[in-house]
């Protein structure tokens, strides 16, 4: 790896020979890094993480913690590729921001000077100020910090409680599953990550945990964490007063836009690091891009905060063409299209996709459900006005993302897409067909 040089602040610059800095390294930084050398293959680029020397997937986490992947493995890119493509590394914290000034301040001592700087943080988990929240065995689960941690407290535990219901708890009662420590997730809600999900994918979901050994405790709120009189967890006790043994506490309450760097400065803020539609903060020559990132909407319509990995990907190189853009050369400026909304997850052995706009909770829109009896496998379809196709969830099954997509651009009706959905259908070959039954009830279930 490549040291950065350490260089004095500069005030004018030719532009062929900017030095634009990246803090972070994940999947938004890691992106934005690779499409600005595509574009600017003279300036200097350099990619800072305090948290790892190599960018690596954050989603591959749980499989290196269980032993289904080597951490080198999940590494974005072979190590070499980096300098090869003079993208220089530095694993460091930095502490302040000097906007004006065009400079970070790093933990280890000295200054790094830029020309074009992005802000590519992610996010931090949630923590609410639970009495107990700093006890040794409390933790949440973001980066490779939380895995070595989770490996320590794992040493001599038996039982476990992840408060919140969400993706990420669920990848950590699995992790803590495969170790033989039980674990129990506590969920405010009525079912599993109802705020998102339908009732039904979410009752889906609370099947699968079940079926998989991990206690489930719906409606139930965190009140405090209870030291076993060493200064570590011993229990938890709900606000309905019940009381759970448990040696490790997982908070996954949900994550925030990691704005430590930003608060101290006179960069704009609201949930996250508000930018426009270049991903340009309120501050010169300063970008910011991925789970960080705030983007402002026109009108009534909510600001975009986009915390997944593949619109990380998809903002980081669209930042890097933003920043690569020369400013003053009138409408060379991209600007981002979140297009069609699309996610995926597996709770435990069970596969969720999700395509286009299924609202939160599925509240407020029309939408045909279907479900397969005996086994684990739903699909929904929800619809806009004149019955066009709005969204899908998919889960237990696995439906061609391409054509999903295809059909959602196309804005095709439902009848549409009832008569075609055996196209989608990802496995023909070995999974049963479904798509008759499924076409037949959801038709049946209309008015
Ligand atoms: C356990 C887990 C599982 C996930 N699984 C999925 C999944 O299956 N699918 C999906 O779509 N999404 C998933 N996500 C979300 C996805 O990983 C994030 O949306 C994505 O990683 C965000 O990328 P980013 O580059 O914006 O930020 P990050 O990946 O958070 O990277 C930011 C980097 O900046 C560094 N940094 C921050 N501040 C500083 C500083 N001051 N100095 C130096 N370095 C700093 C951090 O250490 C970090 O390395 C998961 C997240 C977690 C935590």
């Amino acid at each position: 790896m490549r040291r950065a040089q350490l260089r004095s602040p500069r005030t004018t610059h030719a532009i062929q020979t900017l030095h634009v800095v990246i803090l972070g390294n994940g999947i938004t930084g890691a992106s934005a890094a690779v499409r600005l050398r595509e574009l600017r293959p003279d300036w200097q680029i350099t990619m800072i993480s305090g948290e790892s020397a190599h960018p690596y997937s954050r989603p591959a986490l749980m499989y290196v913690f269980i032993g289904h992947m080597r951490y080198q493995d999940t590494k974005l890119q072979e190590d070499s590729f980096w300098p090869k493509q003079r993208i220089d590394l530095v694993r460091d914290w930095a502490v302040e921001l000097d906007a004006p000034a065009k400079r970070l301040r790093l933990h280890r001592g000295g200054e790094l000077t830029f020309d074009r700087l992005l802000l590519a943080t992610g996010s931090k988990p949630n923590r609410f100020d639970w009495p107990g929240q700093d006890l040794r065995g409390v933790q949440g689960l973001y980066g490779l910090m939380d895995l070595k941690l989770l490996h320590d407290n794992c040493e001599g535990a038996r039982q476990a409680v992840i408060v919140g219901g969400g993706l990420i708890g669920i990848e950590l009662a699995e992790m803590l599953h495969s170790r033989g420590i039980h674990p129990t997730l506590l969920v405010r809600e009525p079912a599993y990550w109802s705020n998102v999900l339908p009732e039904d994918e979410a009752r889906m979901v609370g099947r699968a945990i079940d079926a998989a050994g991990i206690g489930l405790r719906l409606e139930s709120e965190l009140a405090e964490i209870v030291d076993d009189g060493t200064g570590r967890a011993g229990a938890i006790v709900t606000k309905a007063g019940e009381r759970l043994e448990a040696q490790i506490v997982g908070l996954t309450a949900g994550v925030s836009p990691n704005l430590d760097l930003v608060g101290d400065t006179q960069i704009e803020c609201e949930r996250g690091v508000l930018v426009d539609d270049g991903l340009r903060t309120s501050a010169e020559d300063i970008w910011a891009a991925g789970d960080c990132a705030e983007i402002r909407r026109e009108g009534d319509e909510r600001n975009l905060l986009q915390q997944v990995w593949y619109t990380g990907r998809l903002q980081g190189r669209l930042v890097a063409e933003s920043i690569a853009a020369d400013s003053r050369a009138a409408g060379a400026a991209p600007s981002y299209d979140p297009g069609l909304w699309y996610n995926s997850a597996k709770f435990l052995d069970l596969e969720y996709q999700t395509y286009g706009e299924v609202r939160p909770g599925g509240r407020g829109q029309e939408s045909l459900w279907w479900q397969h009896e005996s086994r684990q496998m739903g699909m929904r379809i929800a619809l806009a006005e004149g019955d066009r196709v709005a969204g899908f969830n998919v889960v237990g099954l696995r439906y061609r993302h391409e054509v999903c997509r295809r059909w959602l651009s196309e804005g095709r009706g439902l009848d549409y897409v009832l008569d075609h959905l055996g196209e989608a259908n990802f496995d023909p070959e070995f999974e049963p067909r479904f798509e008759p039954t499924m076409a037949t009830s959801m038709r049946g279930a209309r008015p």
